[in-house]
């Protein structure tokens, strides 16, 4: 008998190194799948205790998903194949589509995060036992089969695992595009990409920003440009380790999360291309480190795995539940303070100009997350859960495991023991010291020495009328007095 696969497209939207498609392309007829689920749009609650609800996904991402599925789905049209595009509940549209074409197997990519995971169990139940399902393993740069240790017995902290990986573990190759059997003779018709609108009635499309060093252009195709250009027509992969902690511009870091996390990449794809780089151009530090944040990438994932909801918990996978987080929902001073963190209306410009430069274009360098993050959690103090959903809401690469993950390490409840607050004065200084970052996405402050644009705060009012900036009109007064350390802002 001739069998129908099914490839239930998730966050694998690629043809490159994508396994589940190699082993669905195995059947006599082939038809892919991906589906909109009204769960991940509009408010949704978070969850577990002191539950509050929050935007699940901003435009910047939802925008990003249309054009990664449209590309998807012309490249499969190029190969004579297709597309089907549903927007529902994903048991309910899956296993219809099972149905209409009475399909034997079903193939898809298997996730670690929890909502991930209860969302292939519904589906898993709603095809029924007639159905064989497979899942595949594709979104790291190593398959937890090949780890050392079973992802559950895997170590807590970062530098251990690494070792152990690097010393012990290889990359798979990366796995050829099949050529695509035909579709299936009862094809169900393909569907249309819901509008923005249709995702989230408050949703509308993002307005391009000229002050983003790069717009995000959901897709494989974009997403192999991107790296081609980092790589070969730039030619930045040389200095990476040097430029990584940038601030402003398109090239200092490699700027391939986006892509990552909705599958436009493959990790292992990105290590063959550097390897290739390594041989023709160079191989030094630079060219190793960015090897080593995709295996960061890897031990967040691998951590999710191992700890499912808890690593989510209020307390984290140390189950810290001791510690004294103000929430928004029961003081009205934590919620004053809370708003005026996403908005960019701390009164902190390094703080300020990072959250502006989320909500404007989706996307902060690394160092910009880390301050954002340890300002909300450490010197506000409160839940960072909530700093950790609103970046959620806002990221265009969002992935729950390396933005809880993150969150979690900087808040202290997660994979580091060790105080991880940010001393966001003394950073601003070292990483941002003419303030060009600051004054990029708060041109108020432009005409003011670096010392003033990083704290206003410390003007006399003579020099406040001096530079024409008046703190509480023209920028905010501060949130919080934060001390300078001593040795910043020296000229
Ligand atoms: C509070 C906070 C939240 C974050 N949330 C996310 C998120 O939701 N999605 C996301 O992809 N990254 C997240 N990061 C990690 C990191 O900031 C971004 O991956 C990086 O800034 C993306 O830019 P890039 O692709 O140019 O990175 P590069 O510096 O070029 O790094 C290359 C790749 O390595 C991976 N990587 C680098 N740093 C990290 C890291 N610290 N943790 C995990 N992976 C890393 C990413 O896949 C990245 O694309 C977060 C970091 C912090 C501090």
């Amino acid at each position: 008998m001739p069998e129908t696969a099914i490839w239930w497209v998730r966050h694998d939207l690629r043809l490159h190194d994508n396994p589940t498609l190699a082993a669905a392309s195995e059947a006599d007829h082939l038809l892919a799948v991906y589906c909109f689920d009204p769960a991940a749009y509009g408010n949704q609650p978070y969850g577990g205790s002191d539950d509050f609800t929050f935007q699940k996904t901003g435009s910047h991402r939802a925008q990003f998903h249309r054009e990664a599925v449209d590309d998807l789905r012309a490249s499969l049209r190029e190969r004579g194949s297709d597309l089907l595009v549903r927007h529902g509940d994903p048991a309910t549209e899956i296993a219809a589509v099972v149905d209409a074409v009475d399909a034997d197997r079903l193939h898809a990519q298997r996730l670690p995060a929890p909502e991930e995971v209860a969302t292939e169990g519904a589906v898993r139940e709603a095809v029924g036992d007639d159905v064989a399902v497979e899942t595949h393993w594709t979104h790291t740069l190593y398959h937890p089969d090949d780890l050392p240790s079973p992802p559950a017995e895997i170590q807590d902290t970062y530098t251990p695992f690494r070792k152990a990986v690097e010393a012990d573990s290889d990359v798979r190759p990366t796995v050829e595009t099949p050529s695509l059997p035909p579709l299936p003779e009862s094809a169900p018709e393909a569907g249309s990409i819901p509008t923005l609108a249709d995702l989230d009635s408050s949703l509308s499309p993002p307005e391009p920003d000229d002050h983003a060093g790069l717009g995000f252009e959901g897709g494989e195709t974009a997403g192999k440009a991107r790296l081609q250009h980092y790589l070969w027509e730039a030619d930045r992969l040389r200095e990476y380790k040097e430029t990584r902690n940038g601030l402003r511009g398109a090239d200092f870091s490699s700027k391939l999360s986006a892509w990552l996390a909705a599958g436009c990449l493959s990790p292992r794809h990105i290590a063959a291309e550097v390897g290739r780089y390594e041989t023709e151009r160079v191989a030094n530090d630079s060219t190793y480190w960015l090897v080593f944040e995709l295996l960061w990438r890897d031990f967040f994932q691998f951590q999710v795995a191992k700890y499912g909801g808890q690593y989510f918990a209020k307390g984290g996978l140390q189950e810290r539940d001791g510690l004294d987080w103000r929430d928004p929902d029961d003081e009205p001073a934590a919620n004053t303070a809370f708003d005026q963190w996403c908005a960019g209306e701390t009164g902190i410009p390094f703080v300020d100009a990072a959250m502006r430069e989320l909500n404007a274009t989706g996307y902060q360098s690394n160092r910009a997350r880390q301050n954002a993050a340890s300002f909300l959690a450490n010197d506000l103090g409160i839940d960072w859960r909530r700093g950790a959903a609103y970046f959620e809401t806002q990221l265009v690469d969002y992935d729950p495991c390396s933005n809880y993950g993150n969150w979690a390490y900087i808040a202290g409840v997660g994979n580091d023991s060790r105080d991880r607050a940010f001393n966001i004065l003394w950073q601003a200084d070292r990483y941002d010291p003419d303030a060009a970052y600051v004054t990029h996405w708060l041109p108020e402050l432009a005409g003011l020495p670096a010392r003033y644009a990083h704290a206003p705060w410390t003007m006399s009012d003579a020099e406040q009328s001096e530079y024409g900036v008046e703190l509480g009109s023209d920028y905010p007064e501060p949130t919080v007095r934060l001390e300078i350390p001593d040795d910043v802002f020296d000229e």
